[in-house]
């Protein structure tokens, strides 16, 4: 959710913004815009709303030059998407540029402030306030350097803020500051960066600093030096990503979605090492038999993770499983203390409501443990521990890949834990499944084309049910949304002894209802929602290792049955089996099949797949 990146150095700022701010559209925005001190003394600011090739396009018509730059993506909070509202903003003086991530929520008083004084607002955010309060400072106390004036603005604001600011009295120096909003500064040979992530920077550096919560980075070419809100330098340590160029870059696939998809048996296989790897002292420290109940909260697909979390837990571990979306456990003043395990799931590990309900969680005495695919991170920084999945950057809005991920660290967690309780004895046995994973998904992307295929024939749906019983209906929960974000067909997730009593309602001649169908004990029990659904005039496309059918059955939908498991060959259910594989670890093959699937169908809708509209990768506002 919104994109920073701020330059110092010996080269034209211009083009290394445009190509940082590229590399961050994946976080979702509206408009976009570039501030560089120019040669007359002065601001040269380009800004609109839109995508980044009109401001491209502004800037081939009039191009501006310089050493320093601050550009950003914004994803609007306060004031509509327009030019004027767009980052960055300057104060009335042309004094103060400043592009801002997050929601000052105390904006309307400074406003108020300042317009008594004499100031006037030129846009309707919230973050203009950040540009007139420090050109104010900046003239108020005279004797202050910008780094003063950071920290007098900042001590004001209230809410959330990743900030970028230059002055016009200090062309060689870029200050930033985060509060609840990520921010890294990155070292290259030949100049210093701030970016909102590091594939920004990927091009020029992979030595990183990862800026902590109202720390200042003041930044010269050649240097920077980090402060608290007390001026007192801080030593932080130069840390070394692993991230490549190329796994910020498409590679030949028309979507970085597909791309994502396509790479989730090495980050299976990459994810599962880390327990013997990465992870490890982690996974042994851990005592499970201190909690007395588990919480998971999170967001989007990550609760959904959580909800597959739930199920692999119970059944295990024998131990009482929660899972809250982060944003109601943070405002139900939960019931949560030292007893508590509270886990806490984040691609991001920026994702604002998920902070909240970990320091929530963690106020309340409960030990947290993070599972976060972004080194550095806020919620990995401050979980008590951290297990890092090994997705790589995941720059597609709707995850694939990373959630894919996630759901490995939960199966390697919950069998150690079950282990550790004593409750299995077959953790070898168990493991082995696991580590069998890479290898059949790898099996289900090597055959697309029946997926493909049918997701051709469901791009008029008006609307698609997901339905499931147990871990199938956790994972339901994760296909529906996936079809909702990049497609916008409606869909909902029904637990399939759930449907009789609404959703049945709605089912109607050619209504499309996806069955997932991996869970053995309860393959009968689905196959009778199946059934019911059929008779009311659905289609049906079943997916699982449970349905009898060859995986990617080539043929018409209407014609695929599944006639071992006594689907009768109505022309109505089509079938797309998978490997057979442990019923709890089977929500990563179904993810899969339903991942290409929701692609497929957005591709043939012709839709903006990686940037699906009014959705953003890091959800870094409330
Ligand atoms: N609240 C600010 C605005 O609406 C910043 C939004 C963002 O993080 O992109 O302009």
């Amino acid at each position: 959710m919104c994109g920073i990146i701020g330059y110092v150095g010996e080269e034209n700022a211009v083009p290394i913004i445009i190509d940082g701010l590229k590399k961050l559209e994946y976080r979702g925005y509206d408009s976009a815009g570039i501030a560089v001190f120019g040669e007359g003394g002065f601001f040269d600011v380009v800004k609109q709303k839109g995508r980044l090739p009109a401001l491209e396009a502004r800037l081939a018509d009039a191009p501006i030059e310089g050493n320093m730059a601050i550009g950003h993506t914004r994803w609007a909070t306060h004031g509509e998407p327009s030019d004027i509202n767009s980052h960055p903003h300057v104060g009335s003086e042309n004094k103060i540029a400043v592009v801002h991530n997050g929601i000052i929520e105390n904006y309307k008083e400074i406003k108020e402030r300042l317009e008594q004084r004499g100031i006037s607002f030129v846009s309707q955010t919230d973050s203009e306030v950040i540009a007139q309060l420090a050109e104010y400072y900046l003239q108020k106390y005279s004797g202050d350097d910008l780094t003063d004036t950071v920290i007098r603005v900042a001590s004001v604001l209230e809410g959330s803020f990743a900030l970028a600011v230059m002055s016009a009295s200090e062309p060689d120096t870029l200050v930033a500051i985060r509060k609840d909003n990520p921010l890294i500064i990155g070292a290259s040979g030949h100049g210093m960066f701030i970016a909102s992530d590091v594939p920004a920077v990927l091009r020029h550096t992979n030595r990183v600093y990862y800026l902590g919560e109202k720390e200042i980075a003041v930044l010269k070419k050649d240097s920077v030096q980090f402060f608290g809100m007390d001026k007192a330098p801080l030593k932080k340590k130069l840390e070394t990503v692993s991230w490549s160029l190329d796994s910020a870059e498409k590679g030949g696939y028309e979507h970085f979605m597909l791309k994502e998809i396509m790479e989730q048996p090495a980050i299976l296989r990459e994810t599962i090492r880390s327990a013997s790897g990465s992870n490890k002292d982690i996974l042994d420290s851990l005592d499970i038999a201190r909690f007395d109940k588990i919480v998971i909260t999170a967001c989007g697909s990550a609760y959904n993770a959580g909800v597959v979390a739930r199920y692999v837990f119970e059944r295990l571990c024998r131990i009482s499983v929660e899972v809250e979306l982060a944003s109601e456990f943070r405002y139900k003043d939960a019931i949560v203390d030292e007893k508590t395990l509270v886990i806490l799931i984040s691609q991001s590990g920026e994702t604002a409501d998920t902070i909240a309900a970990m320091r929530e969680a963690k106020s309340k005495g409960a030990f947290t443990l993070a599972i976060v695919n972004v080194v550095g991170s806020t919620v990995s920084k401050e979980a008590d521990v951290c297990l890092f999945t090994a997705a790589g950057p995941e720059i597609a809005v709707a995850t694939t890949k990373a959630f894919s991920a996630q759901l490995v660290v939960i199966y390697m967690l919950t069998v150690r834990f079950a282990a550790q309780l004593g409750q299995i004895s077959e953790e070898a046995e168990l493991f082995a499944e696991i580590a069998s994973l890479p290898d059949k998904a790898a099996e289900i992307l090597a055959h697309t084309d029946a997926i493909a295929k049918y997701a051709s024939v469901c791009v008029g749906c008006k609307s698609i049910f997901f339905i499931g019983r147990n871990i199938d209906y956790a994972i339901a929960l994760e296909g529906s949304l996936k079809l909702k974000e990049i497609s916008y067909i409606h869909s909902e997730a029904y637990a399939g002894g759930e449907l009789k009593h609404g959703t049945i309602s709605l089912i109607e001649d050619n209504t499309l209802v996806v069955a997932l169908a991996s869970c053995e004990r309860l393959y009968g029990k689905i196959m009778s929602n199946v059934e019911q659904v059929v008779s009311r005039g659905a289609k049906v496309l079943l997916i699982g290792s449970c349905v009898g059918g060859d995986f990617a059955r080539d043929g018409e939908p209407d014609d695929a049955t599944a006639p071992d498991k006594g689907v009768t060959p109505d022309g109505k259910i089509a079938v797309i089996g998978l490997p057979k594989i442990h019923e709890l670890f089977s929500p990563s093959l179904s993810a899969i099949v339903l991942q290409l699937f929701s692609y497929y169908v957005a591709a043939n809708r012709g839709l903006d797949i990686d940037k699906p509209r009014n959705l953003a990768k890091s959800v870094t506002v409330e």
